[in-house]
C-alpha cells in the first residue's frame, strides 16, 4: 500500500480505502463483510467508510461487528460515519440536517452502531440551507474536543461553504474541517479539479473520493446489459439504472468500450484503469473502493500495482477515451 497524507494534516490514509454504500446489508452480510475487510486491511487499506443513511443504520452495525470479530488494533485503521440524511426512511425533522442537536446525536448513534470509542473521520454527509454553518462548525469542534471525532469534513459541500467553514473557524478559534468527501472519476471530474483546487492550495484540505467507477459503469460490465445481481438492479437504485438510458449514460457505455480497449493493451482491467487514473490526481488522498463480492475487491486493490503505467501519454489517451 502507498499512504499519502489527508491533505496537510497529519494523518496518513492507504491511497485505496473501502467503504459499504449499497452493499453493506443489501448485497454484503457480515460474513462477506469480514471477509471483505481483512482483505483490505491485509492489504494494508486503513480507512473504512460508512454513513449513517447506508441502509439505515444496518451498514454500520455490520461494520462494527465484522471489527469487532476481526480484532484488528483500534489505532491500527480509521473509520468514518456521516450525518446529514437520517437513519431510517421518514425522518422528522430533528433526525436530519446539520443542526448542533443531529449531528451530536447522529455521532453517538453511529458510535453505538460502529461499537467504537471515537469516529476518526465524521463528514457532514450534503450542505444544510436551514442550518447555519457557525452551527455545524462550532457543534464539529465540540464533538472532537469531547475526543468523540478526531477530523471533521464536508461531502460535495460548494466550494464558497467550505471556505466560510474556514473562515468562521479562524475567527473563532474553531477547528475547521479537514477533507471533503466528493464523487471523482473519469466521467465527474470538474469539482475535484477545478472548483476545489484553492481548498487545497489555501487550506490543504485532502479528499477521500467517491464512486471511483462510477458505481460500476467504468468496470464495464453494463457493456451487454444489465446483469441482474449488480447494484443497477436493486430495488431503490432504479434512479441508477435510469441514468444508464439517457444520452448521456449511452455515451458514456460507449467511452468504457474504448477504455477496455487501452486497458487490454496495459495488460490490466478496465475497473483497474478507472481506479489506478484516479490515484494520478495528488490531491486525492484516498479512493473509496465499493465491491459487492470479495473478487471485486481483490481485482479493484489491484489497481495500484498498475498504476504506473499511466505515464503521461497513457493519461492523455486515457482521458480523451472517456471523454469522447
Ligand atoms: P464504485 O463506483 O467503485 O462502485 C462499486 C460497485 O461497482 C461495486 O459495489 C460493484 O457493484 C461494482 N464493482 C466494483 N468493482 C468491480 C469489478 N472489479 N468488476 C465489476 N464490478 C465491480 O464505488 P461506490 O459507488 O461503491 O463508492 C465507494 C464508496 O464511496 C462507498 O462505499 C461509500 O463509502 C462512498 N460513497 C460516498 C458518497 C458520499 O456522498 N459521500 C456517495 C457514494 C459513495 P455490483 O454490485 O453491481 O457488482
Amino acid at each position: 500500500m502507498e499512504y499519502r497524507r489527508l491533505g496537510n494534516f497529519g494523518l496518513k490514509l492507504g491511497v485505496l480505502s473501502f467503504g459499504s454504500w449499497v452493499t453493506f446489508k443489501n448485497q454484503v452480510d457480515l460474513k462477506l463483510a469480514a471477509q471483505c475487510l481483512k482483505l483490505a486491511y491485509d492489504a494494508g487499506v486503513n480507512f473504512f467508510d460508512n454513513a449513517e443513511t447506508y441502509a439505515n443504520g444496518h451498514s454500520e452495525r455490520i461494520m462494527g461487528q465484522a471489527l469487532k470479530n476481526l480484532g484488528f488494533d483500534r489505532d491500527s485503521y480509521c473509520v468514518s460515519s456521516k450525518a446529514f440524511f437520517g437513519c431510517r426512511d421518514h425522518p422528522r425533522p430533528t433526525q436530519r440536517g446539520l443542526s448542533r442537536k443531529h449531528v451530536t446525536e447522529a455521532c453517538h448513534q453511529a458510535l453505538a452502531r460502529l461499537q467504537v470509542d471515537y469516529l476518526d473521520l465524521y463528514f457532514c454527509h450534503r450542505p444544510d440551507t436551514e442550518t447555519p454553518v457557525e452551527e455545524t462548525v462550532h457543534a464539529m469542534h465540540d464533538l472532537i474536543q469531547q475526543g468523540k471525532v478526531l477530523y471533521w469534513g464536508t461531502s460535495e459541500w460548494p466550494a464558497e461553504a467550505i471556505v466560510a467553514a474556514h473562515q468562521i473557524a479562524r475567527e473563532r478559534n474553531l477547528i475547521p474541517p479537514s477533507m471533503e468527501q466528493p464523487q471523482y472519476n473519469l466521467f465527474t471530474r470538474a469539482r475535484v479539479e477545478q472548483e476545489y483546487a484553492r481548498l487545497y492550495l489555501d487550506y490543504g484540505m485532502g479528499t477521500t473520493i467517491w464512486s471511483p467507477l462510477a458505481s460500476g459503469v467504468l468496470s464495464g460490465k453494463y457493456a451487454n446489459g444489465i446483469p441482474q445481481d449488480s447494484r443497477l438492479n436493486l430495488p431503490g437504485y432504479e434512479w441508477l439504472r435510469d441514468r444508464l438510458h439517457t444520452d448521456e449514460g449511452r455515451r458514456r457505455l460507449g467511452a468504457v468500450e474504448n477504455l477496455a480497449v487501452i486497458a487490454r493493451e496495459l495488460g490490466m482491467s478496465v475497473s483497474q484503469l478507472a481506479i489506478a487514473w484516479c490515484l494520478k490526481n495528488p490531491n486525492v488522498s484516498t479512493v473509496i473502493l465499493g465491491a459487492s463480492r470479495l473478487e471485486q475487491l481483490r481485482e479493484d486493490l489491484g489497481a495500484l500495482a498498475q498504476a504506473s503505467k499511466l505515464q503521461p501519454d497513457v493519461v492523455a489517451r486515457i482521458e480523451a477515451a472517456a471523454s469522447a
